[in-house]
């Protein structure tokens, strides 16, 4: 491993705008962003046994357990394209998995660089989520802020749009709920080591992530 390899953990609610933000971060760090969500929704498209394992409870907006989690992002880990750092999107959940991955850098001589933390009103966090429709092709909408020309069906190649199974409303209201029960004690941990910025996840995409890079710096 790279002795300036960056591990960066950017936390935040779903819908807080994280896994963009991770995208653009890992574009300018030149490091993999890696979505334990992404890794799942592969896993489950393409009916891998640990997809299948998953299934369950990627449908229903619950947490997979740690154990499958865990093993599946170490494994991503050891790939080459991570030995200069990444940044993680979901990734940990909770405060075993957040131990795990101390555990995992510290035996690799690494260890964390920074957590950011991006907060959002929950009341933003079910408008923006309960919105977004996606096309079969992956363009993704949303009702309010970025709608298709006629409603419910692609810009692009006119087929209908659909919801993210864990997209709607109940499933969003749980899977914040989770969120919630479930990660918070990982920010007073990351608190307590130092290791958190806190980020205002309300505002203009790339003022965000320009906060977080030269927090970064
Ligand atoms: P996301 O796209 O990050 O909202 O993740 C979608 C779903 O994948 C979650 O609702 C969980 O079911 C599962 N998932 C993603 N990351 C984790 C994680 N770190 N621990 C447990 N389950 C996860």
């Amino acid at each position: 491993m790279n002795e300036h390899a960056n591990y960066i953990v950017l936390l935040g609610p779903p819908g807080s705008g994280k896994g963009t933000q991770a995208v653009l971060l890992a574009k300018r760090l030149g490091i993999p962003h890696v979505s334990t969500g992404d890794l799942f929704r592969m896993h489950l498209k393409t009916e891998t046994p640990l997809g299948i394992m998953a299934a369950k409870y990627v449908q229903k907006g619950e947490l997979v357990p740690d154990e499958i989690t865990i093993s599946m992002l170490n494994e991503r880990l050891q790939e080459e394209d991570c030995d200069n750092g990444v940044v993680l999107d979901g990734y940990p959940r909770t405060l075993v998995q957040a131990l795990a991955l101390e555990s995992y850098l510290d035996s690799a001589d690494e260890e964390l660089t920074m957590v950011a933390y991006l907060s959002v009103p929950n009341e933003e966090l079910v408008q923006r989520l309960s919105g977004r429709w996606m096309s079969q092709s992956g363009r993704v909408y949303h009702m309010v802020y970025n709608p298709p020309k006629i409603a419910g069906i692609d810009d692009e190649d006119g087929s209908p749009l659909y919801q993210r199974e864990d997209d709607k409303v109940e499933t969003v209201l749980h899977r914040l709920e989770v969120y919630h029960e479930q990660t918070s004690p990982l920010i007073e941990h990351f608190r307590e080591e130092g290791k958190l910025l806190e980020i205002n996840g309300v505002g203009e995409i790339d003022e965000i992530n320009d906060a977080i890079y030269e927090a970064l710096q």
